[in-house]
């Protein structure tokens, strides 16, 4: 039986997802490989190819189904040439919708992963029935996507939006863009363990010290985000800086978007109150009153499938 769908692909550092989906936004099949980035352009562009067949048809999806692509960097909408992404060796300046629709011999749009996220959480999340909607994924990284009166702005090239690199602070931390005091270098995991790192040193007591004697890793966001999430008072310390420089950042957005919602993904998302009571006092401190009249911020409703169930609206609109 053929039906009626499109197909969403998430390409992340480690997985390639793969899913049917309904124009109603449910997945009918999925399929998931390793991506194995170090091997190179080619061989990502194979496996890819792989799955989307598989997804295809394990949903039932004729030949001729459309396929959005989430692409961790950025996409230009007019070129469909792939900027700089970090996490996929030699995909640098590729024109990726070109060699995607040549090699999967169907209608091919791709995007950047948090701008498609953010098509999802719209049309099929948290902000469903909505106009106006920012979202921003905080995890190994910080970014976003912003939806203005039921568009997705791109900007001129498509580099638009990067949350993450908007300076929440002066003289604040160097961030991996070469830049200073961006979200970034206050709230990705990365900046969350360098905290912990320089309370630790500075001799403040935490179990985050017998954790990571234990199992004798590095320390990271999620030790960091379990710990305070047990009462650890370092732990807590450190996320409550990160829950104030997420509030200064969303009150910077929410008073040049003004949106009716703010979703938040991503792993550091997850954390839960010691995150969030943080973030919102300093929003309400921040915020301009008439903003804040019926603005809700919420964890991401799609959590984890926002990127791939956005791949799909972008797939819907590829025909
Ligand atoms: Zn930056």
């Amino acid at each position: 039986m053929v039906h009626d769908g499109v197909l969403g692909v998430d390409v992340g550092g480690t997985h390639i997802r793969a899913a049917a989906i309904t124009l109603e936004g449910k997945v009918i099949a999925r399929r998931q490989t390793a991506c194995r980035a170090v091997e190179g352009f080619e061989a990502v562009v194979a496996r890819l190819a792989a799955t989307v067949a598989e997804a295809a048809e394990a949903g039932g999806l004729p030949p001729d189904a459309p396929v959005g692509v989430a692409l961790p960097g950025p996409v230009n909408p007019h070129t469909g040439v792939l900027g700089l992404a970090p996490n996929l060796p030699g995909w640098h300046d590729v024109p990726v919708r070109d060699v995607l629709t040549a090699r999967l011999g169907r209608p091919v749009i791709a995007g950047n992963d948090l701008n498609v996220a953010a098509l999802g959480e719209w049309r099929y999340g948290a902000g469903k029935g909505l106009r106006h909607l920012i979202f921003l994924g905080v995890g190994t990284g910080v970014g976003g996507g912003v939806i203005v009166d039921g568009q997705l702005l791109q900007g001129r090239d498509g580099l638009a939006t990067e949350p993450g690199h908007m300076v929440v602070s002066l003289d604040g931390p160097p961030c991996h863009c070469g830049g200073r005091g961006c979200l970034e270098a206050f709230a990705a995991g990365w900046a969350i363990a360098r905290d912990a790192r320089q309370l630790l040193d500075s001799g403040m007591p935490s179990v985050l010290t017998e954790m990571q004697a234990e199992r004798g890793e590095e320390l990271t966001g999620a030790m960091v985000t379990g710990a305070a999430q047990n009462g650890d008072g370092l732990a807590l310390e450190v996320m409550t800086r990160v829950g104030h420089a997420l509030g200064l950042g969303i009150a910077s957005l929410v008073h040049i978007f003004n949106p009716e919602i703010v979703a938040i993904g991503g792993g550091v998302a997850t954390a839960g109150e010691v995150l969030f009571g943080p973030l919102r006092a300093a929003l309400d401190a921040q915020l301009m009153a008439p903003f804040a009249v019926g603005l809700r911020v919420v964890p991401s409703a799609l959590v984890e499938d926002a990127g791939l169930l956005g791949a799909g609206v972008l797939a819907a609109g590829a025909e």
